[in-house]
């Protein structure tokens, strides 16, 4: 790819942005990023050192002192040079995490970050304001969306993957509350970008995600016609 790409994919809890942004950054040669993951990171840091997830000045230190790393080409993150993949994926850690990007100080520190990553290769970077706030100037923008039983079913399916125990009523219950409280916060709420294109996920499988995905990107970037490599 000549030309740095950026795709920006935003969404509401599980409606199935990490597969496709993954998928889709295979496909056309960039890199993924989960920015969702850096926010559970610094949660997780905040669980760690028992500060409340609602005292701003503290968390915006932390997230400011945070070492928040991807290992290239896999999809592992690193906090403080300890691989914390596996610890960010709990449900009490997403909680902590909706709670602490709230806090502006915060997500100024994981803006930064995100916007440095993209100046050094092409990225489908997926989140809540990719398309909004951290890079409004996306040549590809989506908002990806899911009916709530389908996104609590993936969130359930991953879980049991990962062999992580959940109820899924409780874990249903947790989305909407996450949800609502993303879309509802006054610094970068949940919101489709005015020029992103809106996809519901809910009926239709990854592979015809990513296939209808990569169309979209080719029409953005090449009149449709030139194939994504
Ligand atoms: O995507 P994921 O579910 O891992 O994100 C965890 C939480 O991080 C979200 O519920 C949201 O509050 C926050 N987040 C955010 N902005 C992003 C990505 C995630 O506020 N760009």
């Amino acid at each position: 790819m000549s030309k740095r790409l950026i795709v920006a994919i935003d969404g509401p809890a599980g409606a199935g942005k990490s597969t496709l942004a993954r998928r889709v950054a295979e496909r056309i040669g960039a890199v993924y990023i989960d920015t969702g993951a850096m926010y559970r990171a610094v949660a997780l840091w905040a669980i760690r050192q028992s500060i409340p997830t609602d005292d701003a000045h503290r968390l915006e230190a932390l997230a400011h002192h945070a070492k928040i790393e991807f290992l290239p080409g896999e999809n592992r993150l690193l906090l403080n040079g300890e691989d914390v993949s596996a610890e960010i994926r709990t449900p009490a850690v997403a909680t902590a995490a909706s709670e602490v990007a709230a806090i502006p100080g915060v997500r100024r520190a994981m803006v930064t970050l995100q916007r440095e990553i993209a100046d050094r290769s092409s990225i489908v970077m997926e989140g809540r304001d990719i398309g909004t706030i951290v890079f409004p100037d996306a040549e590809v923008k989506i908002y990806l969306d899911a009916n709530t039983d389908v996104r609590a079913q993936r969130r359930a399916e991953e879980l049991t993957t990962k062999q992580i125990p959940f109820d899924l009523d409780l874990l249903r219950q947790q989305i909407e509350d996450r949800d609502s409280r993303d879309r509802n916060r006054a610094a970068s709420p949940l919101m489709q970008a005015g020029d992103a294109t809106y996809l519901d996920s809910s009926n239709l499988s990854a592979s015809e995600v990513e296939e209808e995905i990569l169309r979209i990107i080719r029409s953005k970037t090449s009149n449709g016609k030139a194939l994504v490599p």
